[in-house]
């Protein structure tokens, strides 16, 4: 019988990664492969065993790859030893490593060489920690757009831009007497607005960014008894939030992640709006209050079987000026076409009549958040979508710098002071690729990846 093909992610991979100058003589002391006379060139792939050189006892048997500068992860010397895998063979490899002249790597530190060694910048870099803790295609897909280089292209397409009317200015500081000045503000002045157009779209694709990366946060809120609990598991499809008869039982809140086309959407079931006596039970609504401020759209449902009481009233209220879809849930309840109160219909929000019971209607409920959001807008396959927040911060200093500069240009201010303007917008903008940007800032940002990246 033909065996079908197999494939299977290595849960518990066995990798061990030697980067810098002394992986070579590191490897030659620790492993002996079992053809000896096949010469390195480039990359390369040895099959042998792992030794303790002190004994000759044999570690475990492996394969090494070999990659020799400048081509590779880091670009210097770099070896990966593939082990069985296991915590105790890894240990021992590490171990002999160790005694053998190699150092623990910190986190992230061999993408933090990568971008030292000038193979990526830091935009690059930050994308690889962004691509590692993706949750969905769509923020996988943008961070690898940033791995490949988009956003550094175009951060460097504007620096030139700047640069460019940057020498004039200089020259007309220096050489006051080419009397030119007037040629240069008018250059300067063109490039900035050009500039201020650039940074505005870069800008503008960041809502979209924080949806990929972040989601949307949306906040189920509805007295006891509504149906909450049973809507996000209707949602989830899946039983995850206690459904019970009794009032206010969802004291706390439940937070659980859908995936609407593409994009996280983290849902929270909220403890019913209520004017609670229990003390626990008020912390519970308190919470559900301030989880409906932090969202960014508010599910309110109601019990179509029965009159709004004050409850409900209160729900309105709170729903009135916000992003909100109002649910009408146990439509299987109601005989025929009821009439819906004067009240919601006020509130003129999109109202969708459903059974969190038997299903009904919810898939309008996931239709609706992606129109709201226009989710199917959001296009991560072209194009440059900053997901960032560090860069979004930079591109808005880059943009008042622009602004500040137009305004000293139009008042007649000295090129000169013009001129800080335009350095700082430089400044920025490097920091973003990693041109000038301190180690304080380098340093955080490697610590945020995981060990051996
Ligand atoms: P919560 O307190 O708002 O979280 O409400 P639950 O989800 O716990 O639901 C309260 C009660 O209403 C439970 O007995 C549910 O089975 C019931 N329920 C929820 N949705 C529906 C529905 O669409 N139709 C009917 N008939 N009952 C429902």
């Amino acid at each position: 019988m033909q065996q079908s093909l197999r494939l299977r992610e290595l849960e518990e991979f066995g990798i061990i990664r030697l980067s810098g100058e002394e992986t070579f003589k590191i490897i030659k002391k620790i492993f002996v492969p079992k053809n000896k006379n096949t010469k390195i060139k480039g990359y390369n792939m040895k099959y042998g065993n792992i030794i303790n050189p002190k004994n000759g006892e044999i570690i475990d048997e492996v394969l090494v790859s070999y990659f020799i500068k400048p081509r590779s992860y880091t670009t210097e010397d770099m070896c990966e030893i593939n082990s069985h895998g296991g915590t105790i063979v890894m240990e021992n490899i590490l171990q002999i490593c160790l005694e053998n002249g190699a150092e623990l790597a910190e986190a992230g530190e061999f993408t933090k060489r990568a971008f030292l060694n000038g193979r990526i910048d830091l935009s690059q870099a930050e994308s690889i920690i962004d691509i590692i803790n993706s949750k969905t295609q769509k923020e996988s897909k943008a961070s690898m757009k940033q791995l490949e280089g988009f956003l550094s292209k175009e951060i460097t397409k504007i620096r030139n831009k700047i640069l460019d009317v940057m020498v004039d200015i200089e020259a007309n500081i220096d050489y006051p007497e080419y009397d030119i000045e007037q040629v240069t503000e008018n250059r300067a002045l063109n490039m900035l607005e050009e500039v201020k157009k650039d940074l505005n779209s870069l800008k503008n694709t960041f809502d979209n960014g924080k949806i990929i990366k972040e989601g949307i946060k949306v906040a189920i809120i509805g007295k006891p008894n509504a149906g909450k609990s049973s809507l996000l598991n209707a949602l989830l499809r899946e039983e995850r939030a206690i459904v019970s008869q009794y009032e206010g039982t969802t004291r706390d809140s439940i937070e659980e992640f859908m995936n609407i086309d593409g994009i996280p959407v983290k849902i929270i079931d909220t403890a019913g709006i209520r004017d609670a006596e229990d003390e626990v039970e008020k912390i519970g609504i308190k919470r559900a209050k301030n989880i409906a401020e932090e969202a960014d759209l508010i599910i309110a449902i109601f019990d179509i079987s029965k009159k709004l009481d004050t409850e409900d009233l209160e729900i309105i209220d709170l729903i009135k000026n916000r992003k909100a879809i109002i649910i009408l849930n146990k439509i299987d309840l109601i005989n025929e076409e009821c009439e819906i109160d004067k009240r919601i219909l006020d509130l003129n929000k999109n109202i969708i009549k459903i059974s969190a019971l038997n299903g009904e209607g919810i898939d309008e409920i996931n239709a609706e958040i992606s129109r709201l959001f226009k989710i199917n807008e959001i296009d991560s396959d072209n194009g440059i979508i900053v997901t960032n927040v560090r860069h979004k911060n930079l591109i808005n200093k880059a943009i008042d710098f622009d602004e500040n500069a137009i305004r000293s240009i139009k008042s007649s201010m000295p090129m000169d002071i013009c001129s800080i303007d335009i350095k700082a917008m430089l400044e920025c903008l490097g920091e973003i690729t990693g041109e000038n940007v301190s180690e304080n800032i380098i340093n955080e940002i490697f610590a945020k990846f995981c060990l051996g990246k």
